[in-house]
């Protein structure tokens, strides 16, 4: 076995081991492998080892890597977990089957135009700044529950779920209570946080869908 996926099946374990310590179904859990910066021979090896959710930060990496993936694993499921510039969106809705990076109103109503033209959606998570950083992309947490409002009563989009970055230098748990209240409060079931240095307490705090790059692939360069 390959050191990735030899690590894949570790974290995979180690999801399961902590849904099932919190008294949560395994299959609750969707493990998401973020392969940014990491070439296509390295993906291929952990979809030929069962893998089939992934996580990729930009558009352009991904256009240069995925068609060829999907080509020989069509059931592969991408998820776009960067910052994404609105005039990204047309190839974005193209590539990916989830987007999780939704987080303003320009960007909102882009995506629902390139949905109504390509007669496709790619599911939608809306991205919270929970931390409240600068430099950092997503809604404002006290802005989040008009902004779910606006992307449904104004631009007819579906969203499955919340997303949050928590700050590094941070606790985390404090930022996944937060995004769990804010997605209970607005009937949300999608809970996307948690990645290679504390997907576990995520799992505890409800997350549905864990991001695990470095965990996995290596550090990145
Ligand atoms: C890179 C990245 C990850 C994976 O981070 P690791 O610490 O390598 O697990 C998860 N989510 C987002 C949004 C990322 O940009």
């Amino acid at each position: 076995m390959s050191d990735t996926v030899t690590r894949l099946e570790a974290i995979r374990a180690s999801v399961a081991r902590a849904a099932r310590d919190f008294g949560r179904k395994p299959e609750s859990v969707t493990l998401v492998a973020v392969s940014k910066t990491k070439p296509a021979g390295q993906i291929l090896e952990t979809l030929e080892a069962g893998q089939r959710v992934f996580g990729e930060n930009y558009v352009q990496e991904a256009k240069t890597k995925w068609p060829a993936l999907k080509e020989r694993f069509p059931e592969a499921e991408l998820h776009m977990v960067g910052p994404l510039q609105s005039n990204k969106a047309r190839e974005a809705v193209a590539l990916f089957d989830v987007i999780q990076s939704l987080d303003r109103e320009s960007l909102a109503k882009e995506l629902a135009r390139e949905i109504a033209r390509a007669g496709k959606a790619p599911r939608l998570f809306v991205q919270v700044n929970t931390g409240e950083e600068p430099q950092k992309g997503g809604v404002l947490p006290g802005d989040a529950d008009a902004f779910l409002t606006r992307c449904r009563a104004v631009h007819g989009l579906a969203i499955e779920g919340l997303m949050c970055i928590p700050p590094a230098e941070e606790p985390p748990s404090p930022h996944f209570g937060l995004l769990a209240k804010i997605a209970a409060r607005n009937g949300l079931e999608g809970l996307s946080m948690g990645m290679s240095a504390d997907y576990e307490a995520a799992i505890q705090l409800g997350a549905t869908h864990v991001r695990v790059g470095s965990a996995i692939f290596g550090e990145r360069g």
